[in-house]
């Protein structure tokens, strides 16, 4: 699996070649208020984000950046639009890396001015594409914003950079609908070897954008497509974080914290499973090793399953089995099956830190 794209790197973090596929959000924070936007940063970092993004509208927004870099670790985006002297100013801040389209920012000297400054401090630049925005003349040329037409505007904006030998690139391609965002990506993969952002943007909400993420971006990552990624829901950004790192998991990408493996429940289930399950996946979220959960409904499936998982519960009638390491541990009344399970993912978690 995958392709080989170039390094680049903000702050400390690689992006592309052999690194791991990170997971970025965006503060939905005003960034001018500098105490609300670390906070959410510091929140956004222990849910294992990479890089965080601030939009950046006006010059206030821009200094305030200066107090945020200095308030946490993590890589950080400035998101600008148009404005070459907003994007000066964020990069007198301190950022790690710009999102701007070169070809909006307007005549050719902007646009070498903020290359020159992201040159002298190592600072990439996102291109980023996105359907809803696209160039009038290529919408066009093209009757639509086809993958096509997202391609041929990145491949613009890329070659403006490149004009002004810049190359700390990475490009993002976001459509609202997974079939041309994954065309479009496809095909811009085809023709360069910058690493991409990847992402449904304008997902929608929680339930609806996981969906939608998690089925582009599966199809995406596993061509091998994506270096780094955001999910974008209408809804708290710790979330994005959160499903972008299942996402990651799912595909055995990389691991982080426990993977829960939970019975849909049936007409044999004794048991109060989905208030158990429930119960066991928020309490365990942040646990910090990569344990396979099982919780399963009845003596069915559920044996194998929790014997083969790390740790694992099998419900009886109103009671269950605590199986650790394939081996049975005990029978536990239902009323305590999520403690009993919670407790012994801690101690597991004790032991193996322990050596
Ligand atoms: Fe039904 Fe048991 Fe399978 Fe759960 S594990 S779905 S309760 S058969």
């Amino acid at each position: 699996m995958g392709r080989k794209t170039r390094q680049i790197k903000l702050g400390r973090l690689l992006v592309g070649g052999d690194a791991p596929v990170s997971v970025q959000s965006m503060c939905s924070t005003d960034t001018r208020d500098v105490t609300a936007t670390l906070s959410q940063i510091t929140a956004l970092e222990q849910a294992g984000c990479d890089i965080v993004r601030c939009a950046v509208p006006d010059l206030d927004a821009a200094r305030a950046l200066k107090q945020i870099r200095s308030g946490c670790q993590i890589p950080l985006v400035a998101d600008i639009h148009f404005d070459y002297r907003l994007a000066l100013a964020a990069i007198d801040a301190g950022i790690d890396g710009l999102r701007i389209n070169p070809g909006n920012i307007g005549e050719r000297w902007k646009v070498a001015e903020v290359v020159r400054a992201c040159q002298e401090r190592q600072i990439p630049i996102r291109i980023g594409v996105n359907g809803g925005s696209l160039e009038k003349e290529l919408l066009h040329k093209h009757g639509q914003a086809t993958a096509a037409a997202m391609v041929e505007s990145a491949l613009g904006h890329i070659r403006l950079l490149e004009e002004e030998s810049f190359e700390q690139i990475k490009i993002s391609l976001k459509a609202s609908d997974i079939g041309r965002t994954v065309a479009a990506y496809r095909l811009l993969a085809q023709q360069v070897d910058y690493p991409l952002h990847v992402g449904i943007t304008e997902a929608g909400t929680v339930f609806s954008g996981t969906i939608k993420s998690a089925v582009g971006l599966g199809v995406l990552l596993s061509e091998g497509i994506g270096d780094t990624l955001r999910v974008s829901l209408t809804g708290d950004p710790v979330t994005e974080v959160r499903v972008g790192w299942e996402i990651l998991k799912c595909l055995g990408l990389r691991e982080r914290g426990p993977v829960f493996i939970s019975c849909p429940t049936c007409g044999r289930c004794r048991i109060d499973l989905i208030e158990i399950a429930n119960d066991v996946e928020a309490r365990l979220q942040d646990l910090p090793l990569p344990l396979k959960i099982a919780v399963m409904g009845c003596a069915v499936n559920g044996p194998g399953e929790a014997r083969e998982a790390d740790l694992g519960i099998a419900g009886g009638s109103n009671e269950g089995i605590l199986f650790r390491r394939g081996k049975l541990v005990c029978k536990v009344p239902q009323a305590e099956l999520a403690d009993t399970l919670v407790a012994a993912a801690w101690q597991e978690v004790a032991e193996r830190q322990a050596g």
